[in-house]
């Protein structure tokens, strides 16, 4: 038997020359449809991808080829693999005939694929599948590749191999065995000529996909998640005088050749925008449709639209709170906030930016803090606590980084007293910068202003290494990420522990005397910077589970799936028109499962949160705790 099938064996000359024909303007189209799209990317800027290839070929295999991220999400997973996958067979088996007894019922569920798409076209959940014209045509052709392969199986002499052949079969037999000589080669030139049709539209259509969201699982780099591109290095600026360069991304062409990839290989599956708390607040922002403008204008540049202010709107960057909801829904490792960043940057570096961002900015190049407060009263917030300074004591084993939050902000402040307390309590030895503390920039590196984030983490590390500083705990998952993730290429290799998981290991070493839990339900919000950046999901909730007697229950969206609070990227600092703020979404939310406390281990969200209790009165019913909170009220 040979191994590739003789399709043309029943196939008259006209039919064969017809079939060449179609399938040379199909390949023609097909390719110069590509070649437009990889003339787009390599207008990019030039990027050396991070990451081993082996690493990154695993990665193209597992999430691009197999969908393992697809299949996060059942209806949509299930349905894309029937349609994807097992259309790619199905199109083997047109050559394959040891593949057609296996196609055969593979091609019902290709249908059942089919109609679940249908479902999900007419019912969609969340925000709407975009469902432009050139859908519904996708859509038919597909269908009617469908339907004309079930009626080849008919005509097929291996029709007795699959299940539609063998039920189709009888029905073409009755005809008799001329006019089935006749039928199958219109059937198989009518099923070829959909194929290639498909085949040659695939540039031209959203199905570009099939090739882009592999390619760009590959290309995507492979890097510490918390920590963001550095478009330039300061201190190489500083120590040779060359100031001269292009901060962030003015223009399309300003984002790498990669980036502008990963801009091609959005599917439209609206993962991002569904998971997004700037779109869920009513924000100009939807992630998948910035990416989508994004992909348009690097396909179809325009001299009279300027990629800021026509394409995209500076409100819908400020909108974005930094939350990676969106990278961590993406299936095919689109990565959105690091195209808002780089726009960001340079909307910065030009000063087109509100008055509240240039305050910030100036009050953490004067003040060292966000809230333009005194230093001298950086230290408030432990009068009476016997805190002792760095290096004050000997055999200090841990810097406790309070950061600007727990050093200024009233509400924050009950924060890091009862950390002090339980630190005192399990007897940690530690000790803070007090005055010479000051923000560490996160904020800054967030809304773009790289130069003043760079100095900054030059300026601490360097202080903090003359210190003898190895090890840091901190309540702010904001300053845990950039000191455990970003002062690292600084000089700063510190071994960095946020306030949970300090606790955690406190809690398993009996070094905490705690009351027996008094039975009240906690819920524990997620914060974005401690979950989806740095992958802690466990420390909280242990301790939550021991205080409170195991009355631990989640919110309907936890861990990976969190919503924000909507402080972060610098959002607490400014404010975005919304017509309902994340912080009142995620308290309604919190409200449906009915904790008698809400617990959270970050200041932004703390803050947050209690803002939108007092709006919705749930202040009393469900108070807002840091876990450092409820730990200190169980200490005996
Ligand atoms: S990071 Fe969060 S806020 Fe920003 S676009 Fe993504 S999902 Fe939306
Ligand atoms: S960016 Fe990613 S998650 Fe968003 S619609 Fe495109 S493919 Fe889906």
């Amino acid at each position: 038997m040979d191994i590739i099938r003789d399709i043309f064996q029943f196939v008259p000359l006209p039919f064969l020359v017809a079939w060449w024909v179609i399938a040379a303007i199909s390949a023609y189209l097909f390719v110069s449809g590509v070649r437009k799209h990889v003339h787009a990317w390599r207008l990019g800027r030039p990027e050396k991808i991070a990451g081993s290839s082996l690493s990154r070929l695993s990665r193209l295999v597992s999430t691009g080829l197999a969908q393992s991220k697809v299949l996060n999400k059942k209806y949509n997973g299930i349905m894309h693999v029937l349609i994807s996958i097992i259309g790619f067979l199905l199109l083997l088996g047109m050559f394959f005939p040891i593949l057609e007894a296996i196609v055969g019922y593979l091609a019902l569920l290709f249908g059942a694929g089919l109609i679940l798409l249908e479902y999900k076209r007419l019912k969609p959940t969340g925000q709407k599948l975009e469902t432009a014209w050139e859908d519904t045509y996708v859509y038919l052709v597909i269908v009617a590749m469908a339907v004309s392969g079930f009626l080849m199986m008919g005509v097929d002499t291996w029709a007795w191999q699959s299940p539609v052949g063998s039920v189709l079969s009888p029905l073409f037999l009755t005809l008799g065995a001329k006019a089935l000589v006749e039928i199958y080669p219109t059937l198989w030139l009518i099923h070829s000529a959909l194929v290639f049709s498909l085949i040659a539209y695939i540039p031209n259509s959203r199905l570009i996909h099939l090739t882009t969201s592999p390619l760009n699982t590959y290309y995507t780099p492979i890097t510490v998640k918390g920590e963001l591109s550095t478009p330039f290095d300061l201190k190489q600026m500083m120590e040779t005088g060359n100031f001269d360069v292009k901060v962030g991304a003015a223009e399309i062409n300003d984002f790498t050749w990669r980036q502008k990839l990963s801009f091609d290989a959005c599917t439209l599956c609206v993962r991002c925008t569904d998971a997004c708390p700037a779109t869920a607040s009513g924000t100009k922002l939807s992630p998948m449709h910035l990416i989508l403008k994004l992909k348009n204008y690097e396909l179809y540049p325009h001299s009279d639209r300027r990629l800021h202010g026509d394409v995209i709107d500076p409100e819908e960057l400020w909108a974005c709170t930094t939350c990676r909801a969106c990278v961590q829904e993406c299936p095919v490792l689109i990565h959105h906030v690091e195209a808002i960043y780089d726009m960001r940057r340079h909307l910065m570096a030009e000063g087109k930016v509100d008055r509240k961002k240039r305050d910030l900015i100036t009050s953490l190049s004067t003040v060292g803090n966000p809230y333009g407060l005194p230093t001298a009263d950086r230290m408030k917030w432990a009068e009476g606590l016997d805190v002792k300074l760095w290096g004050q004591e000997p055999d200090q084993e841990f810097l406790y980084w309070v950061g600007c939050a727990g050093s200024y902000d009233m509400r924050n402040q009950k924060v890091s007293r009862a950390l002090v307390k339980i630190m005192k309590s399990a007897g940690v030895r530690f000790g803070v910068l007090g005055n010479e503390e000051r923000c560490n920039c996160e904020v800054a590196r967030r809304v773009g202003e790289e130069g003043r984030f760079q100095q900054t983490a030059m300026e601490i590390v360097e202080m903090m290494n003359k210190r003898g500083v190895k090890k840091i705990v901190t309540q702010c998952p904001h300053c845990f990420n950039t000191l455990k993730n970003e002062y690292p290429r600084f000089g700063g290799k510190f071994e960095v522990l946020h306030h949970t998981q300090l606790i955690a290991k406190l809690m398993r070493e009996g070094k905490l005397k705690l009351k027996e839990g008094d039975g009240r339900i906690v819920a524990f919000h997620d914060p974005c910077y401690l979950g989806r950046y740095n992958d802690e999901y466990d420390a909280p909730r242990n301790t939550i589970r021991t205080i409170s007697g195991g009355k631990l229950v989640e919110l309907p969206r936890h861990r990976t799936k969190s919503f924000c609070c909507g402080g972060g990227g610098g959002n607490a600092w400014y404010s975005v028109e919304a017509t309902k703020k994340p912080s009142v979404i995620r308290i309604e939310e919190a409200q449906k499962v009915g904790p008698n406390i809400l617990a959270a281990a970050c200041p932004y969200c703390i803050s947050m949160f209690e803002d939108a209790a007092k709006v919705l009165g749930t202040s009393e019913s469900m108070p807002i705790k840091d876990v450092a909170e409820l730990v200190a009220e169980a200490i005996e």
